[in-house]
């Protein structure tokens, strides 16, 4: 089976590779149509390693993926070949204790795509658990199909933050999961969200949306924008998705008395923060790592039209154009938001 193959840190090629085709009884074959490149995708390929997960053999890249069932094991009574789906990326050990609180998302034991040694979706057909592919509505293409795993970030992050009707929410940093998160904040409830980065372009993009006011940091301090906007009380929720360790410098200034801080965007390095500041507003301080339990919720908000993220995807290419889409993602330009790889014609 072709595969995009990361080969070792630097090098990518598109190449035969065995991969596990057998469908057990509970799993579905999926024929891939579109997977997103995704941060990490692009961080294995430029730096090797993300944290403890060291890429040490050759491991297929991809993990935002849409498709077509084309086989169903014989316990599969939800999914029929045929049924336009996305897929969960990570199966967590479902005997396990995480699994058995909900939390499978932490569970030690989960098998993610693309994380090493695991390998991707960038590959014309993979088998999965049907417990963790989800079927997509009629209005929602396969190009948002693949948006549903960054999305669910978003929810996860809205869900921690546990938002009131009303709430007022800052979310620091303008990539696709701060955007995002921005975008499952105002349909959680929030009334309104800035957005805070240094790139203009990034920024113009989230503009775009109602609801969603942009901060360029590079003309105003977030605090000062912040305590204009609130009348000096703050916001309800701050969601960090920039991952910058200076994000932390001040971030309690930004939350209201009694608000909430949500950890989204991983910092490389070890990272302080004003544990004082955090004790004297009473803040609520929430971690997000993927998601549980909201690949569903994505699916039926983009279904419903609350939310579109077809905007976010600044250019699709074909899969025999792989390691060039790769190439202009590890360029991190401005004006790029999501990459798309398109399988099947
Ligand atoms: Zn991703």
């Amino acid at each position: 089976m072709q595969a995009l193959v990361l080969e070792k840190k630097g090098e990518l090629s598109l190449r035969d590779i065995d991969l596990p085709q057998e469908v057990g009884p509970d799993d579905v074959k999926i024929a891939i149509d579109t997977v997103g490149v995704c941060g990490s995708d692009v961080h294995y390929y430029t730096h090797g390693a993300i944290g403890s997960f060291v890429v040490r053999e050759p491991m297929v890249l991809g993990h935002e993926a849409a498709g077509t069932i084309i086989a169903i094991g014989a316990n599969v009574k939800n999914l029929k070949v045929g049924d336009r789906v996305c897929m969960e990326p990570g199966v967590p050990n479902m005997n396990s204790r995480a699994t058995k609180l909900g939390i499978y998302n932490v569970d030690p034991d989960v098998r993610f795509w693309a994380t090493p040694p695991i390998h991707g979706v960038l590959t014309p057909e993979v088998v999965h658990p049907a417990a963790f592919t989800y079927k997509l509505p009629d209005n929602v293409s396969f190009a948002e199909g693949a948006m549903v795993e960054p999305f669910a970030v978003g929810l996860q992050a809205a869900t921690r933050a546990r938002i009131t009707p009303g709430d007022v929410a800052v979310v620091i940093g303008c990539g696709p999961i701060g955007i995002m998160t921005a975008l499952a904040a105002l349909a959680g409830g929030c009334a309104r969200v800035y957005i805070s980065d240094l790139s203009a372009p990034k920024l113009a993009i989230a503009g775009q949306y109602a609801g969603i006011h942009p901060v360029n940091i590079t003309e105003r301090k977030l605090a000062d924008v912040i305590a204009e906007e609130t009348e000096g009380w703050g916001a309800d929720v701050v969601f960090e998705a920039s991952g910058s360790p200076r994000a932390y410098d001040g971030i309690f200034d930004i939350v209201r008395p009694g608000g909430t801080l949500v950890l989204i965007g991983m910092p490389v390095e070890t990272t302080k923060f004003d544990v004082a500041a955090a004790i004297i507003k009473e803040a609520r301080i929430e971690t997000v790592f993927r998601y549980a339990n909201n690949f569903d919720r994505a699916v039926n908000l983009i279904a419903s039209g609350k939310v579109d993220l077809k905007p976010l995807i600044s250019e699709t290419f074909d899969f025999a154009r792989s390691i060039e889409a790769f190439d202009r993602a590890a360029k991190g330009l401005p004006d790029d938001v999501k990459l798309q790889i398109k399988l099947r014609g």
